[in-house]
């Protein structure tokens, strides 16, 4: 299913391209500017089963994104620009935003050296439970527990169910059955055991990924202390906020603010709401990141900005680089707001 889905989102970006609508559409659906979302940027490695891999792209298109920003006569941004610009109805240039989530390390060892040179400015949202080691990147020990498995059984409604994985094939929809099952839970907790009881019958240590793949706090402030880096708040302990009561997602904001704070000194103005799409970040969670004062948020709904978005400063739409689909081409259609006015059936400022 995955798969068919991603044929349909490239048969329909390619024929935006290649029918050149995506250049009569832009002066209707193009908007004022746009962010743009990143978490990986890092070679490719080997193997078939990397149901993750739409969340990277590989240091070398990066680039060729960077330069085509830049040629493309839009001004790169940072988000307290973006935000002035919004507040203040300056919308004489289109401009982009450039946000990476989670604090990956590969964004400060491989991102971030192609964004200094050409002096981009963009910014990381960090989850300060990663950082403090403490952090459960659970999807990838989803994806770790299946592909060193050929057979893996899960108690699921109550049931014991046994499922193979031994190909490739099964892998994928293996994943793509258990994730989405994951994320229907009711409770985040109980997703979150779920997950650590099937890490801990299969030997994947959770904690290990926090380690292997993200920044620690020395590695953070060496972003930070650069002033082309804005540091922003990705909650603490990267939950689906939607699903937990009023007070822990006012804490879970509030409280990753804090520790950023102490940690580096910086007070983050800016906020990405954890996985972001409608299930996770809704019209409670809008209200409550500007409550605590946030000057941005983001969310992961796909979209370009519009004036009207500074009426809703709390619920702004981003774009996601998605490593399944790494050419320029596809940036073009996705900047021009056409293929996101089309899922979007061509609202604007979306209703929340
Ligand atoms: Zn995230």
């Amino acid at each position: 299913m995955a798969g068919l889905k991603q044929k349909i989102i490239r048969g329909g970006l390619e024929s935006l391209y290649f029918s050149g609508a995506h250049v009569l559409l832009k002066p209707l659906v193009g908007g004022v500017g746009a962010i743009l979302t990143l978490h990986h940027v890092r070679p490719g490695r080997p193997g078939r089963f990397q149901p993750n891999r739409i969340l990277e792209i590989t240091p070398r298109f990066f680039t060729r994104v960077v330069k085509y920003l830049r040629g493309a006569g839009l001004d790169l941004v940072s988000l307290d620009e973006m935000h002035r610009r919004l507040t203040e109805r300056d919308f004489a240039r289109r401009f982009v935003c450039l946000t990476f989530d989670d604090g990956y390390r590969d964004t400060l060892q491989c991102a971030y050296p192609i964004l200094k040179e050409a002096g981009v400015p963009f910014a990381v949202y960090v989850a300060t439970s990663f950082p403090d080691r403490l952090g459960e990147l659970w999807w990838l020990a989803l994806e770790a527990v299946i592909a060193r498995n050929e057979r893996i059984g899960l108690m699921i409604d109550g049931g014991n169910r046994t499922f193979d994985c031994a190909t490739v094939a099964e892998k994928h929809a293996l994943y793509n059955e258990l994730y989405w099952w994951l994320r229907r839970r009711r409770t985040e907790e109980e997703m979150r055991g779920v997950i650590r009881n099937l890490a801990a019958c299969y030997a994947v240590d959770i904690a290990s990924f926090c380690k292997d793949l993200c920044m620690s706090w020395e590695e953070l402030a060496e972003l930070a202390a650069d002033p082309l880096v804005t540091i922003g708040a990705h909650t603490v302990n990267h939950p689906m906020l939607a699903k937990l009561p009023e007070k822990v997602v006012r804490s879970e904001m509030d409280l990753s603010r804090s520790v950023i704070e102490a940690a580096l000194a910086v007070r983050p103005e800016h906020l990405s709401f954890p996985i972001g799409d409608r299930s996770s970040a809704g019209p409670r969670e809008f209200r409550i990141a500007a409550d605590l004062g946030f000057k941005t948020a983001v969310t992961t709904r796909p979209g370009v900005l519009f004036a009207a978005h500074r009426q809703r400063l709390t619920a702004l739409p981003r774009i996601s680089l998605n490593g399944e689909f790494q050419r320029l081409r596809y940036v073009r259609v996705l900047l021009s707001g056409s293929a996101t006015a089309m899922w979007n059936g061509f609202r604007r400022a979306e209703a929340a």
